[in-house]
């Protein structure tokens, strides 16, 4: 069947430039750059498309870029887009690799330069495939994904990336250590949670410890509110849907036998379904003003609205798992129970289009779960075999998508 020849000649390309796949890998891999600093890896993003003789657009909301590829098949005529994010952290790496990165402090902990160089390759592969395309194929480069609570996309989104062509949905691949290198990880609907952040402040009044009731305790306020916080993920989030608030940081005070007036937390707000996400800052705020005003003090709340849910839509659910079941076989899909609360910025184009994000299994076969290290770790070190999965997983999607 013609789907299938498609396939083979997918993974016969694959094969054929998985080793200059490997090769971008490791340089953007020595070479990280942080959020909005991708100078350098943008520049090889162009140079590979330039070169393939692509029309480029470069400095797309910072330095993103996109690639535009013409199918020559008659047909749909669409447009599929295929994203992957540029930007390394800043944390000093500890994985000992050989190309291990030579910036001080800065480190690819999160696999970007892995979905940046599985991209390019293709990239490749389809422009040697324009026959079988009905339509075309932007690929597309972000900057800046960890910069929560703003991120990368908006800009791209803004500058236009998903016009002239309109683009009609979009793909993405993440790598995720706790699966086998070479599975394909997904579900329908929400994938990701939305990430908002919080910060609170409480007022009371000092006075001498030992005589609390001349003051008002901004600490003992605190406390209520902290406790107070997790009743509304009890009492107010429906028991099948999903919410986290958790406190990461508290600070006041100034001494031992001194009642506070001030202090200050910061916290994450989690959650997948949009209308709980709108529901959460007006939630926060009367528990922290009522806790506080019960104690004759006062709270504010500052919410922060990061990245949205990611949302996979489920007619492309049901096409990626029609072509992963096709393309690399069926055992190799994993469709999730659950999703994750991470955010992913993503979710902005996932909020314009139709998308799909996939993750991608980097742990080699035989080690064991607990012995890889996870994303955001100084030793996360994805396996190298899984690009030619992610490759033919994501040329798949897009000639599939164009032909229906
Ligand atoms: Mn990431």
């Amino acid at each position: 069947m013609e789907v299938f020849s498609a396939y083979r000649k997918i993974e016969t390309l694959v094969e054929k430039y998985d080793g200059k796949v490997v090769e971008w890998r490791r340089a953007i891999h020595s070479h990280p750059e942080l959020s909005t600093q991708e100078e350098k890896t943008a520049a090889l993003v162009v140079d590979v498309l330039t070169g393939l003789g692509m029309e480029v657009r470069k400095n797309v909301g910072g330095h993103g870029v996109v690639g535009l590829l013409k199918g020559t098949k008659p047909g749909s005529g669409k447009v599929v887009g295929l994203r992957a994010d540029m930007d390394a952290l800043p944390m000093q790496e500890e994985t000992g690799l050989p190309f291990a990165s030579v910036v001080p402090g800065v480190m690819h902990a999160c696999g970007h330069d892995t979905h940046t160089a599985m991209l390019l390759g293709t990239a490749c592969v389809l422009s040697e495939l324009a026959e079988e395309l009905e339509g075309s194929v932007k690929f597309i480069f972000q900057p800046a994904e960890e910069l929560n609570p703003t991120g990368g996309a908006p800009g791209m989104i803004e500058a236009g990336a998903l016009e002239n062509p309109r683009v009609d949905a979009l793909f993405a691949l993440h790598v995720w250590p706790g699966f086998e290198t070479g599975t394909v990880i997904t579900r329908p609907g929400p994938l990701m949670g939305a990430s908002d952040r919080i910060f609170l402040r409480v007022s009371g009044k000092t006075s001498h410890g030992s005589a609390p009731h001349q003051g008002i305790d901004a600490i003992m306020i605190a406390a209520q509110i902290v406790v107070g916080l997790q009743t509304i993920v009890s009492r107010t989030v429906a028991p099948l849907d999903s919410a986290v608030v958790s406190i990461g940081t508290i600070s006041g005070g100034y001494r031992y036998n001194v009642i506070a007036d001030k202090v200050e937390m910061e916290g994450t707000v989690r959650t997948l379904n949009p209308a709980t996400q709108d529901r959460l800052p007006g939630l926060i705020e009367r528990a922290a003003q009522g806790y506080a005003r019960a104690l004759g003090g006062d709270a504010s709340v500052e919410y922060v609205r990061g990245y949205p849910p990611t949302l996979n839509a489920p007619e492309l659910f049901r096409l990626a798992s029609e072509t992963a079941a096709g393309s690399l076989g069926e055992e190799r899909l994993v469709v999730l129970d659950n999703p994750d609360l991470g955010g992913e910025d993503f979710s902005f184009f996932a909020r314009e289009r139709p998308s799909l994000m996939a993750w991608l299994g980097c742990r080699p076969a035989g080690k064991p779960p607990a012995e890889m290290a996870v994303l955001h770790n100084t030793r996360f070190d994805p396996d190298e075999a899984c690009f030619p999965w992610g490759m033919r997983f994501l040329a798949s999607c897009a000639i599939d998508f164009l032909r229906r």
